[in-house]
C-alpha cells in the first residue's frame, strides 16, 4: 500500500498561520483516507511554531536557497524563523522515510508547502515560482510532490508503479 503525505490544513486541521484550515473536498482523497494511505503532516506546527502564528514568507529566494544557506525565512515584523523551517522540512522527510512515502500532496504557495508558487517575500500578496522548504528537501529524496490543485496527477502516480511480490 503506497502512502501519500498530505498538508495537514488540506485535510481540514486548523493548523495554518491564521488557525485556519485549506480543506480539499475530492473524491480521490476521500477514497485514499478510506485505504489508510495518508499520513499527515504540518512541518512549521511539527517543529513546534505556533497556531496562530505571524506570517512568514522567504526573502529573495526559495526552498532551495533556503537548503543551501543562500536565503532566510522571514516573519511578518522581521523575525528570522530559517531553522524551524528547516526543521519542519525534516520531520516531513523522516515521515516519508519511515512510511516509504513516495508521492506527497501539499499546499500550493506556502513557504513551506508550496511547491509551484510561493510569496515573494514582500508580504504584500505577490507570488512568484518557487519551492517551500519542505517541498525543496523532498524532492531532492527523490519525493514526487503536487499541489491540491493537481490531486488526479498524484493519483496516477500513485497507481504508475506497482509492488510486486519478491521472488524467493
Ligand atoms: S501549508 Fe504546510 S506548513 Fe502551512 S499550515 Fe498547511 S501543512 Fe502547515
Amino acid at each position: 500500500m503506497k502512502k501519500v503525505l498530505m498538508s495537514a490544513c488540506l485535510l481540514g486541521k486548523k493548523v495554518r498561520y491564521d488557525g485556519g484550515s485549506l480543506s480539499v473536498h475530492d473524491q480521490l482523497v476521500e477514497r485514499w483516507k478510506s485505504e489508510g494511505r495518508i499520513i499527515s503532516v504540518c512541518p512549521e506546527v511539527e517543529a513546534g511554531m505556533s497556531i496562530p502564528r505571524k506570517p512568514a514568507e522567504i526573502f529573495e529566494g526559495d526552498g532551495n536557497s533556503v537548503l543551501d544557506g543562500e536565503a532566510e525565512v522571514f516573519e511578518k515584523g522581521g523575525n528570522v524563523v530559517t531553522d524551524d523551517f528547516i526543521a519542519g522540512a525534516s520531520i516531513a522527510l523522516e515521515l516519508c522515510k519511515k512510511f516509504n512515502i513516495e508521492i506527497a500532496v501539499l499546499a500550493e504557495s506556502s513557504p513551506s508547502c508550496g511547491s509551484s508558487f510561493i510569496y515573494d517575500g514582500s508580504f504584500s500578496g505577490n507570488r512568484t515560482l518557487g519551492t517551500g522548504v519542505t517541498v525543496a528537501l523532498l524532492r531532492r529524496h527523490g519525493i514526487q510532490v503536487f499541489s491540491q490543485h493537481e490531486i488526479a496527477d498524484a493519483h496516477k502516480a500513485i497507481h504508475a508503479t506497482v509492488d510486486f511480490p519478491r521472488r524467493t
